[in-house]
């Protein structure tokens, strides 16, 4: 066997040294067609969005081994790597010699080269990324994932790896999912018939993290600048096409940075991402610009080369009770904004991204800076284009007074809290942090409408499959 190319290194590469030479490739067939004398099989090996031609002159090669050569199969090729005469490609291979790897029934393999729905291929999410649609997004689910560790390691963050299992609620929203051992028909009691959590695992009760934000703060407040970017979990019981029960967050924590570089930090990691997107991903952007989103490109560009707009809540408030617009949730002062209203905000008022700040401190959380006027705290939210919230963030309250005031309030549990409250009791400073969700970025990225379309393998309500 000669020795094996990926197809986006034969596509991308010069590779005038290959010509006329005998080269392997190996990939699962995308189309076949032809005629009497000979075959031409697209081949695709998942390194890029493009196909490579196989010419197949029929005479030289057994019939039962090209019957089996159908949509899906796998195969390998060795092959005279030639000049393409044919239109949209450079280079095609003349097969010599073929081995069929894996065969894919015409009856029953589900990916025919007809054009799928994304509600069906959501349905076989452990084959679509075979199609070109999900070979794209996965690629560049890729691409920013790097591009993530890339831009905090250049700019001297460290990671911290923040735990999964937690016996503290971050968000005080209480949608989380329980961690336990314990027999559930069986479950041990308290004299008082309470659930006796000394005796599960960890001798208290626990669930998967919301947010590793409340550890990612002791990280700040010693390494200076960490980031963590891992799994997290919210059993929020609301189907849109912008939740998962499970997904990715990246959570930088900065200490001596206020609400403003806070601000300043976000807007140019967003656009950092973006770039990089644009710089090093344009095939599968391209592809997808022409296939599902025709304005991603221009969206894409667009944010990249404006200022995003600052301003209040309270600002914000105002703008929306003076709209025109009717919408489904009344505004008033207090409510916290549903993503008809950052929308709105963002894409017919200012047509711009737009980051909120000074939020009423009832709709956030216990740990955001409160600011003098007794109402608002040092929150900051970044609202996107087709996404709206897309980052989550705050100054966060480092006097302890304060911070412990505000806990009793909220009847937060202080037994779980000790050592995030004793961050404030001895070296306490300024520090700021935001939470970015991975797949609303992968969202705005791609172009895709539903965020089960960014993420591999989807965990929704009622949905926990492949
Ligand atoms: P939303 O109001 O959109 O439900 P949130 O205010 O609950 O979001 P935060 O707690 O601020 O979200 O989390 C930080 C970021 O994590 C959000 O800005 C968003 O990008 C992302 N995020 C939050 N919840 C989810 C979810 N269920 N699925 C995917 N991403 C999420
Ligand atoms: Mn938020």
């Amino acid at each position: 066997m000669s020795k094996r190319f990926e197809i986006a290194y034969l596509l991308k590469s010069n590779i005038d040294n290959l010509i006329d030479t005998t080269i392997n490739i190996k990939g699962w067939v995308r189309t076949k067609r032809g005629n009497k004398n000979v075959a031409f099989i697209a081949i695709n090996d998942g390194s890029i969005v493009h196909n490579i031609q196989v010419v197949v002159d029929l005479a030289n090669f057994d019939e039962e081994l090209l019957k089996k050569i159908t949509t899906g199969a796998c195969l390998s090729v060795d092959g005279k790597l030639v000049k393409s005469m044919g239109q949209g490609q450079s280079v095609e291979i003349q097969a010599e010699q073929i081995e069929v790897y894996g065969e894919a029934s015409p009856e029953d393999y589900p990916l025919q080269k007809k054009g799928h729905s994304l509600e069906f291929l959501r349905e076989i999410a452990y084959l679509r990324p075979r199609t070109n649609t999900f070979g794209a997004i996965f690629r560049l689910r890729h691409a920013m994932a790097f591009a993530i560790h890339k831009y905090f390691n250049d700019h001297g963050f460290f990671y911290l790896h923040t735990p999964l299992i937690t016996a503290s609620d971050c968000e005080g929203a209480g949608e989380m999912f329980q961690v336990t051992t314990m027999d559930l028909n069986n479950l041990p009691k308290t004299e008082d018939g309470a659930i006796d959590y000394q005796k599960d695992f960890f001798g208290k009760q626990t669930s998967l993290t919301v947010s590793g934000q409340l550890e990612g703060e002791l990280g700040a407040l010693s390494l200076g600048k960490i980031y963590t970017f891992g799994p997290t979990f919210r059993a929020e019981n609301s189907n849109t096409p912008r939740h998962l029960a499970e997904f990715w967050m990246i959570e930088p924590e900065v200490a001596f940075n206020d609400l403003e570089d806070n601000m300043n930090l976000a807007e140019d990691f967003l656009k950092y991402l973006i770039r990089y997107a644009l710089d090093n991903c344009m095939d599968d952007l391209q592809f997808l610009n022409n296939m599902w989103d025709k304005e991603l490109l221009e969206r894409l560009n667009f944010v990249l080369n404006n200022s995003f707009v600052r301003l209040k809540y309270t600002e914000a408030i105002d703008i929306l009770l003076q709209a025109k617009k009717k919408f489904e949730f009344p505004v008033a002062w207090g409510v916290d904004l549903q993503s008809e209203h950052e929308r709105y905000l963002v894409e017919e008022h200012f047509k711009c991204p737009v980051i909120l700040i000074d939020y009423p401190k009832d709709i956030k959380a216990f740990y955001m800076k409160q600011n003098d006027d007794g109402k608002t705290v040092r929150a900051m939210d970044v609202l996107f284009p087709k996404i709206g919230e897309i980052i989550g963030g705050s100054q966060r309250e480092e006097n302890y007074d304060k911070l412990l005031k505000r806990i009793e309030e909220l009847e937060i549990p202080q037994k779980d809290m000790w050592w995030y409250l004793d961050t404030r009791r001895w070296g306490s400073a300024p520090h700021s942090g935001f939470g970015l969700g991975f797949e609303r970025l992968l969202l705005f990225i791609t172009g895709m409408a539903n965020i089960r379309d960014v993420i591999p393998f989807p965990r929704t309500p009622g949905n926990a499959e492949f």
